[in-house]
């Protein structure tokens, strides 16, 4: 039965615009059995003709026909199908990847075969084998630590592992001392003798003496093709297996396929544990600051909206509104001042008004017992506590006859207490503001921070006191009102405007003097304020997060450089442009998927952090933390695939030439 059938192949090199043709014709066809070794000078064509036999080039003409079956015109998948079922190759160079043991090596074709043996059966093969070719007592050990006649048995025993049904050698004792040479020959001779047919090209006349068969190439012809005696009987040979090359060329994907593309990517990331932490890394903090980011920022706006709805829903700000144009004040005199009449009247006159508050604010020096403190002080009156759902914690609040006869009494927040009376009861005691003494009669309750502003750090005083006797102003600040019917929120709105307007004699074009808004139009505001920042902080950290992924590229494509042999050994091997694709691809997002993770480890402990030491509200959502995820897997996706496209395109001859 014939193995190889050669007819008539040509093969031709084109590099820019020159034609280099390499075979001339070649015909020829190798029986099973037999031990062929190709000589010739060097340039003479030896490597191309047994790159062609081993399906690792394609010829520029004729026919190949390989266990009867037509190959040379078959796709790349189908060729490293093959490659995989049908072929062993040893080389010049071994090609041991130097990350895996011995017999990791050995079983290395494994990875991109459709044979389903166990790990166990698997690992008894492999050291059978190694224990054939005389290194049974090597089997773990890294191809650094064994000598070069070792490597080139470790390499012999890879190409065995798929019981091949032609080895092909390419000088293969090249690289080899005489007697380690004689010894690869030696167990090439047993090997052969055991059945397996052999093609191996050789310079050394003393070794092609052990090949039944010799042919001599020059300048792309066959010059002689001489047997040797005796050898060729096993030509033939009736108990040799049948293969069916045409079940192979199909690649078949299973799972099994998958896990070990994973097992493939691990290794090869723990083989280089600095540049894989260092692109971790990348990602990691790019995780870590967009979970911490949106956790403050969500923290943030849930902490305004928890502060505003705290104030009531149906409340109006009613405030006077300064002429603009083009964002900038103009004419400060035509604003319209509110007074404390105004808010006496609305409350008489619009109807569905249930309570009203003016303001009067500022801020100034509070002393007690010698201490300073500078707080915020609010004029306001006695229905506050009412509008606000802040019934004082201790002591009460003033009443309107106080506010009438501008009482000199004043309620305190927690900071005061806190600042000025070392959390001592203040309630009765005599506090001075601008000089003036007021008796303290109510502590405020707790509000705690509003985004930068300490709620807690203000006094409330009756708004006839502030304003008379305090800061000497005539007009209030703005002017709460507290609306009975929340459905009727627009129609008293716009009372209240009407009214203002016509106590101030204003002109209908004059409308936006006076400024109605109730809580959710500020909430709105404040609310779209935090969006903004919290995009602004995720944006942030995005861009870390693509720095990351371009740090991974980059360092995809060093990796894709620096193992361009393990490429075109595992293409030798098997490997088809699909199988390079996902262990590349699948090595980034492995790197992106433990950034990912650990960067949330890391981000959600910040934000705890922040939140526990600093007091910041942070929320950590679940949104967050899927998107940060998704996110990681994406960028290992997106920048992995160019340099695994990269990695898979690499033709296997010149990948395994590579320097
Ligand atoms: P041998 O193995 O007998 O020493 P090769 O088969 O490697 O010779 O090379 C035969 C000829 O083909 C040489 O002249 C070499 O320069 C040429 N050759 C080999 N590979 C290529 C290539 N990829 N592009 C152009 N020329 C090539
Ligand atoms: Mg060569």
């Amino acid at each position: 039965m014939k193995i190889i059938e050669l007819d008539n192949i040509t093969k031709t090199y084109h590099t820019g615009t020159i034609d280099v043709p390499v075979l001339h014709g070649i015909s020829l066809s190798i029986a099973r059995g037999e031990f062929v070794a190709i000589m010739g000078h060097s340039g003479s064509g030896k490597s191309t003709l047994l790159n062609i036999l081993g399906l690792l080039d394609t010829p520029s003409g004729g026919a190949y026909r390989l266990a009867g079956r037509e190959v040379s015109r078959l796709p790349e998948d189908a060729l490293a199908a093959l490659r995989n079922r049908f072929l062993g190759f040893v080389f010049q160079q071994f090609n041991l990847l130097g990350r895996l043991s011995a017999v990791e090596n050995v079983l290395l074709p494994l990875v991109y075969s459709d044979s389903r043996k166990d790990g166990a059966t698997a690992k008894r093969d492999g050291s059978n084998l190694l224990e054939k070719v005389g290194l049974g007592q090597r089997l773990l050990h890294k191809p650094n630590e064994l000598s070069g006649g070792q490597q080139q048995r470790v390499a012999i025993a890879r190409s065995l592992v798929n019981n091949p049904l032609l080895l092909l050698a390419d000088e293969p004792t090249g690289n080899l001392d005489t007697k380690s040479a004689a010894e690869i020959i030696h167990i090439l001779k047993e090997l052969n003798d055991s059945g397996i047919t052999i093609v191996m090209v050789t310079h050394e006349p003393d070794l092609a003496q052990a090949a039944s068969r010799i042919i001599t190439l020059e300048d792309g012809r066959i010059v002689s093709d001489a047997r040797g005696a005796g050898n060729a009987a096993k030509a033939g040979d009736a108990e040799a297996p049948v293969y069916d090359a045409a079940a192979a060329g199909h690649p078949v994907a299973n799972t099994v396929r998958i896990a070990n593309y994973f097992g493939q990517s691990l290794r090869a990331l723990l083989s280089n544990k600095t540049r894989s932490v260092l692109s971790i890394l990348g990602v990691l903090i790019g995780v870590a600051s967009l979970i911490a980011m949106m956790a403050v920022g969500k923290g943030a706006q849930e902490e305004v909206k928890k502060n505003i709805s705290s104030l009531g829903s149906n409340l109006l700000i009613v405030r006077p509104n300064s002429p603009r144009m083009g964002g900038v004040a103009i004419e400060a005199g035509a604003a319209v001042r509110l007074t404390l009449a105004d808010a006496d009247d609305i409350r008489e006159s619009v109807p569905g008004i249930d309570k009203v508050a003016p303001y009067s604010s500022g801020r100034g020096q509070v002393v007690y017992n010698g201490k300073n403190w500078n707080t915020s002080i609010d004029g306001t009156s006695a229905d506050y506590p009412y509008m606000r759902n802040s019934a004082p914690s201790k002591g009460r609040f003033f009443t309107h006859e106080e506010t009438v006869s501008r009482a000199k009494v004043a309620l305190v927040g927690q900071t005061i207490v806190r600042e000025l009376f070392d959390g001592e009861n203040p309630i009765g005691e005599y506090i001075r503001i601008k000089r003036i003494d007021f008796q303290v009669i109510g502590v405020l309750p707790e509000k705690g921070a509003s985004g930068w502003r300490d709620e807690d750090d203000c006094i409330i005083i009756p708004v006839n006191t502030a304003m008379y006797r305090l800061m000497g102003k005539e007009f209030v600040d703005r002017i709460d009102v507290r609306v009975t019917d929340f459905d009727a929120m627009d129609k008293v709105s716009e009372g209240i405007r009407q009214r203002i307007m016509q106590l101030h004699r204003l002109p209908e074009e004059r409308m936006s003097s006076v400024d109605v808004r109730n809580m959710a139009d500020i909430q709105n505001t404040i609310s779209s304020t935090t969006k903004a920042f919290s995009y602004l902080l995720g944006s942030i950290a995005f861009i870390s997060l693509l720095v990351g992924g371009i740090g991974i590229m980059n360092i995809m494509l060093v990796s894709v450089t620096e193992r361009t042999r393990e490429i075109g050994l595992r293409k030798a091997l098997g490997a088809n442009n699909k199988d390079i694709l996902f262990q590349f691809i699948i090595e980034s997002v492995v790197i992106c998927v433990i950034g990912g993770l650990t960067g949330i480890l890391l981000g959600s402990s910040v934000s705890l952090t922040l939140a526990r030491v600093a007091h910041w509200s942070t929320k950590i959502s679940l949104v967050s933390v899927t998107m940060a995820f998704t996110f990681s897997v994406l960028v290992g996706l997106i920048f992995g695939v160019w340099p695994a496209k990269k990695a898979s395109r690499l033709n296997p001859i010149e990948a395994l030439r590579y320097e």
